[in-house]
């Protein structure tokens, strides 16, 4: 049995197998205002289908999206670059116009609000922007869920297709997660895809990499994995002595969970340290 569930790659993967998945990937807009007087974070979701947009409150202020009747296409499905994790596409304000007008005649605040962040993320539509889920018509055993749009939260209580099964691997606990390696050698650069060691073993690759100078080296993304495929625990991905491998030749290079520069967040949500 096959489970094609490879988000916009997913007309790829299908037609591996002569399987047809309609997708088309568009690019995805919204943006994160200040902090807004009365805004807190029991505020329900607002959708406003008229208006093509979405509103929530996101650490004081609002998150401000929507799907808009005329989307702006990405690259061609057989274009794709593959690996695209964590990364966003550039900001385009002309496009997103028509759902910030229509959020501000919703919500005239926002007018005032700044705006703290513009995200755009390619994101994957179907022709009758419905999901794609279950068995492919022209091969049994062949399942393909794609095309969601919106991912499933746990935290809501709402029952979705497949929580029992998420709800079990949570408790189970992850068999990899995303770290970030700064090399210890700040003249080694890398780009992605290198390989990852711990203790001398293979544990994965990074996804991707660049010149990190906030802190000091360059600095890589990569999931590690348990060289024994167990449950890798916190603790157990952040020791043992970890090495990048650069054009075959091995850097020492740091561990961290959370991101160096920034740990705690807290430059993303404007908290800096008062002067003085
Ligand atoms: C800017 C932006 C904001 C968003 N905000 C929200 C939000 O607030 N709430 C929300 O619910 N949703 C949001 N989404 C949508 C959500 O991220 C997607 O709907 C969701 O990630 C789709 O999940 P998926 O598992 O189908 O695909 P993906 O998350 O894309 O996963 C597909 C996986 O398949 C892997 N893959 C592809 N090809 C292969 C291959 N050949 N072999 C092995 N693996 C392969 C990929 O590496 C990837 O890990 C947002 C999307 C964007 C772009």
């Amino acid at each position: 049995m096959v489970v094609n569930c490879a988000g916009q790659w997913a007309k790829q993967v299908g037609a591996m197998c002569a399987v047809t998945v309609p997708l088309h990937s568009a690019e995805h807009f919204y943006v994160v205002t200040g902090q807004i007087d009365g805004v807190n974070r029991d505020l329900p979701i607002l959708r406003d289908p008229d208006g093509y947009t979405y509103i929530k409150e996101e650490v004081g202020g609002l998150l401000v999206g929507g799907f808009e009747p005329e989307a702006k296409p990405w690259v061609a499905p057989d274009q794709l670059p593959y690996p695209f994790e964590f990364q966003l596409l550039d900001e385009d304000w002309d496009h997103f116009a028509i759902l910030m007008d229509s959020a501000i005649k919703r919500i005239p605040a926002l007018a005032q609000a700044g705006i703290k962040m513009f995200y755009n993320g390619p994101e994957s539509f179907t022709p009758d922007n419905q999901f794609i889920l279950g068995e492919a018509p022209e091969l049994r055993n062949f399942f393909v869920g794609a095309g969601l749009l919106f991912a499933c939260k746990l935290g809501t209580g709402i029952g979705f297709l497949g929580r029992e099964a998420v709800e079990q691997a949570r408790a189970a606990g992850p068999r990899r997660r995303l770290v970030s390696l700064v090399l210890d050698d700040p003249a080694a650069m890398i780009w992605g895809g290198e390989l990852v060691l711990r203790d001398g073993v293979a544990v994965g690759q990074l996804t991707s990499g660049a010149c990190g100078e906030a802190v000091g080296g360059c600095v890589g993304l990569a999931y590690v994995r348990h060289p024994d495929g167990r449950v890798l625990t916190r603790d157990a991905a952040r020791t043992g002595a970890y090495q990048v491998n650069v054009g075959g030749q091995l850097y020492p290079a740091t561990v961290h969970l959370r991101p160096p520069f920034d740990p705690a967040g807290d430059r993303i949500k404007g908290r800096y340290p008062l002067p003085g």
